[in-house]
């Protein structure tokens, strides 16, 4: 480790708000989906949105060393690009629409972009000839989600053939996307899958080529339609040991959550009844003395503002409610009933503390929010902290 990263840790867990990542759990996640897939599906690890907001190239640097992770897919061409930049070296795929802008290196950078629109393909074959370099690209597939993709009839069979035909393009794979597959109800998905599987098969009697990855599961998919393995598979929130729903059973699967939020008391205080307390004075304080620690966390970190006289923190392994409304960078919270509560100790606001544990779906049922969203949204201000080992 370089000392300034060492440095940084160090910084961070004496500091004001961090998350913790272990990178044990995504090792163990991984090998659960290993185990739960066919023999030899590889599996296409997503980090979107810096890897749903846990550190995508830190992530892709653990994963590096998996001979069954293929790659990683991004959303967009410089998330993609960030990585080559920190050293990832397997295979990127873009998942959606990609500008003109960044044509010209997906050949140079071995990015590959989805496609599905003749004037893109034009362009991509036009750029991949100026920079003397082949694109590889991925054939997105509409089968019932309808959001991008060509549609698996007679005009996307005549998309697949522009395809082969174009200068500089090589089709490496075929994807599409469940809609429903974290759902109990299986038939949506079954007939996405039939779908796509005909598409194929037609691409194959059609032009005679074999597409050599042909993929379509997600999370929900990797945990419930073995079926759907094909020749990869693409892992989300999984890997960060999240669930696609309420409704995906939870013991096919074994998951670890990765990360942990933590921060620390500031500021312990005894008030007494009849006290409001932050803005709006939405809560005010009743029964004898009340005892609030605050703590420097807030919405400005993404932490949900909709926790606001909802949720709660955990301190010395005990809940702590949340109260009145959160502010963008602190919030205060009632330790009345944990004794000796003191300035400077950590409060974990996700992640376990003794018996007690604070889970992404938690705060997803406390806020009504969606626990992929939620991880998501934890900031570039919130230092990341990698334990591994
Ligand atoms: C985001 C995304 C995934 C991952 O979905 P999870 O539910 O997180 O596993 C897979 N495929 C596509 C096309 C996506 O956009």
């Amino acid at each position: 480790m370089k000392t300034d990263d060492l440095q940084e840790k160090i910084t961070a867990q004496n500091g004001r708000i961090w998350a913790q990542i272990d990178l044990d759990a995504i090792r163990f996640n991984m090998e659960s989906m290993h185990a739960s897939t066919a023999p030899g599906t590889p599996i296409i690890a997503v980090l979107k949105t810096n890897a749903y907001g846990h550190g995508a190239l830190s992530i892709a640097t653990e994963l590096e060393k998996i001979p069954y992770v293929w790659g990683y897919a991004v959303a967009t061409f410089e998330e993609a690009a960030a990585l080559r930049e920190g050293g990832a070296a397997k295979p990127i795929l873009l998942l959606g629409y990609v500008f003109p802008y960044c044509y010209g290196q997906l050949g140079p950078l071995d990015i590959r972009p989805a496609v599905f629109r003749p004037d893109m393909l034009r362009q991509l074959s036009g750029a991949a000839r100026a920079a003397g370099s082949e694109i590889r690209v991925h054939i997105a597939v509409d089968t019932g989600m309808t959001r991008i993709g060509i549609t698996p009839d007679e005009e996307g069979l005549s998309f697949v053939g522009q395809v082969l035909a174009a200068e500089g393009i090589i089709l490496e794979g075929m994807f599409t996307h469940f809609a429903r597959a974290d759902e109990t109800d299986r038939s949506h998905t079954d007939l996405q899958l039939k779908r796509f599987r005909d598409f194929e098969a037609a691409v194959r009697e059609r032009t005679g080529y074999r597409i050599p990855m042909v993929h379509a599961s997600n999370s929900a998919g990797i945990i419930s339609f073995t079926e759907a393995n094909l020749n990869a598979v693409r892992a989300g929130i999984t890997l960060y040991g999240l669930w696609p729903s309420p409704d995906v059973p939870k013991d096919i699967v074994p998951l670890r959550p990765v990360m942990s939020l933590y921060s620390r008391v500031v500021y312990v205080k005894d008030v007494p009844a009849g006290t409001p307390v932050s803005y709006g004075g939405t809560y005010v304080t009743s029964g004898s003395a009340t005892r609030i620690a605050t703590v420097p966390a807030g919405y400005g970190d993404g932490y949900p503002r909709a926790l606001s006289g909802k949720g709660y923190v955990l301190i010395r392994g005990k809940r702590a409610p949340i109260l009145g409304r959160i502010c963008m960078d602190q919030m205060m919270v009632d330790v009345t009933d944990i004794p000796d509560v003191r300035e400077n100790e950590v409060v974990t606001l996700i992640g376990r503390d003794g018996e007690e544990e604070i889970t992404m779906e938690t705060l997803g049922d406390l806020s009504g929010r969606f626990n992929y969203e939620l991880a998501c949204d934890i900031n570039q201000r919130v230092p990341r902290v990698f334990v591994n080992g």
